[in-house]
């Protein structure tokens, strides 16, 4: 589809949180947990619990981790977990205990753990937090090498009903250039022990836009992850970001357009491919099996709903606030915060994070709802907010609009259309906050 105005830069911001990190800020004074979470809803929260540790450090990532874990630090990281869960809970109360609806363990690489430690892992969920593993979605991550057979075990048995395995690129020489060294036959043997293991719903991570990644590469890439028909499907844009291992290789600002060009082909092939194979579109990045059984109980809303991550790494959100630890991504400040975190025995205040209002609310709402592939029904918004989406942000809907990349401005649906999806990181940006944007700019990436 071709239009008059020229289109934004199609990959500046993955928004999958908002505001983002680098938008926190440390509270002065440190507000209690206790506090924080007084007059909120404990009816269906998301448990997350973050492993801050990889075996190499992918080119492309730019998370909170760091590679290996020396001298039993993981130990002393799930002994820090274990102190932080128990303030978190004493901070929640038993008046009205917390209801998990959803639970995952990010990373980093939570298979980064050993068998008994990822027990250990499920314990402090179980037993201190109180979630349900076995009853509500349990989500993990794992790369290959790490997602041993002891381990999966142990994952199927306590609940877990998602893997996510982090293939990106079935190709060595691609997974060499942009990822990290690993071996073809070494994924597809980690992919069938995930499926030994009787994990419901298999995801496998696929990222496009590598360097010399031709669309035959790229159809390879995606034919062999189709071959064990995963129920999921992530198709990431490469992003060069700071800070992170392929800064040293960035392509000159010249080139920029054109490794935009190939990625929005790539895209455009892949979505294409993956609709034609039996998938549906769920977001920009996300494709999942017509026929994939159910997740389970899904009465999580993640543009509303209360959140409480545990870990150096994780994220909390209440109604009216974010907040974490202190955030970076070069090793020396990565470790730095680990080892802080581990010798932490005081969890009860939040320490970095940013006030959330009605407006910012409002903001992550229509940002997190429309940028999934169905949008949202115009009523539910104005019931919540009390007025329409337009008369909230009319010029970054008619921009949208005039773009072509509403499907229909006039339904009772605000939907983008597949051109505007493919914009999603240039569209999410759009509905950022003037006060979230400088606080971003101002941010010094370490
Ligand atoms: S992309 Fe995932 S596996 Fe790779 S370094 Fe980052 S957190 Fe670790």
């Amino acid at each position: 589809m071709t239009h008059t105005i020229t289109a934004p830069r199609p990959y500046q911001n993955y928004v999958y949180a908002y505001p983002h990190k680098t938008a926190y800020r440390p509270f002065t004074p440190r507000p209690l947990l206790a506090d924080l979470w007084a007059g909120e809803s404990r009816r269906a929260l998301s448990l997350y619990l973050h492993i801050p540790f990889c075996e190499v450090r992918c080119g492309f990532c730019n998370l909170f981790t760091r590679v290996g874990a020396p001298d039993g630090l993981t130990g002393r990281y799930l002994d820090a977990l274990t102190r932080q869960a128990e303030a978190v809970r004493a901070a929640l109360g038993d008046a009205r205990p917390p209801h998990f609806a959803t639970a995952a363990f990010g990373g980093g690489t939570p298979t980064f753990l050993e068998a008994g430690e990822l027990s250990r892992l499920c314990d402090i969920a179980e037993r201190v937090m109180g979630a349900d593993l076995r009853a509500i979605p349990l989500s993990v991550e794992a790369s290959p090498s790490t997602a041993t057979a002891d381990r999966l075990r142990v994952l199927a048995e306590r609940g877990a009903t998602r893997l996510s395995l982090g293939v990106q690129s079935f190709l060595d020489r691609e997974a060499r250039a942009a990822v990290r060294p690993q071996r073809r036959a070494d994924v597809e043997a980690a992919l069938g022990r995930v499926r030994d293991a009787g994990i419901p719903v298999l995801n496998i991570d696929l990222i496009y836009g590598i360097n010399d990644q031709t669309a035959a590469t790229w159809r390879q890439s995606l034919d062999a992850a189709l071959a064990w028909k995963p129920e999921e499907i992530y198709l990431y844009p490469l992003y060069v970001r700071p800070l992170t291992g392929l800064d040293r290789n960035t392509d000159p600002i010249a080139a920029e357009r054109e490794w935009d060009g190939q990625r929005l082909r790539r895209y455009a092939e892949g979505r294409d491919h993956l609709l034609a194979a039996g998938y549906e579109q769920v977001s920009m990045r996300m494709f999942r099996r017509l026929d994939a059984p159910p997740q389970g109980p899904d009465d999580y809303a993640c543009q509303t709903d209360g959140m409480i991550g545990l870990g150096c790494g994780a994220r909390s959100y209440t109604s009216g606030a974010h907040y974490s630890f202190d955030y970076a991504v070069a090793p020396r400040e990565v470790r730095t915060i680990i080892d802080t975190y581990t010798a932490t025995t005081d969890f009860t205040r939040a320490v970095c994070g940013r006030v959330i209002d009605g407006d910012e609310a409002e903001r992550r709402y229509l940002l997190q709802s429309l940028l999934q592939a169905e949008g949202f029904a115009i009523a539910d918004y104005q019931l919540r907010f009390g007025r329409q989406p337009r008369d909230a942000f009319p010029a970054e809907l008619d921009a949208l609009a005039e773009r072509g990349w509403l499907t229909d401005p006039d339904s009772h649906q605000l939907r983008l259309s597949p051109e505007g999806l493919a914009y999603s990181d240039a569209i999410g940006p759009e509905f950022f906050s003037p006060d979230v944007r400088a606080a971003m700019a101002a941010y010094e990436h370490r």
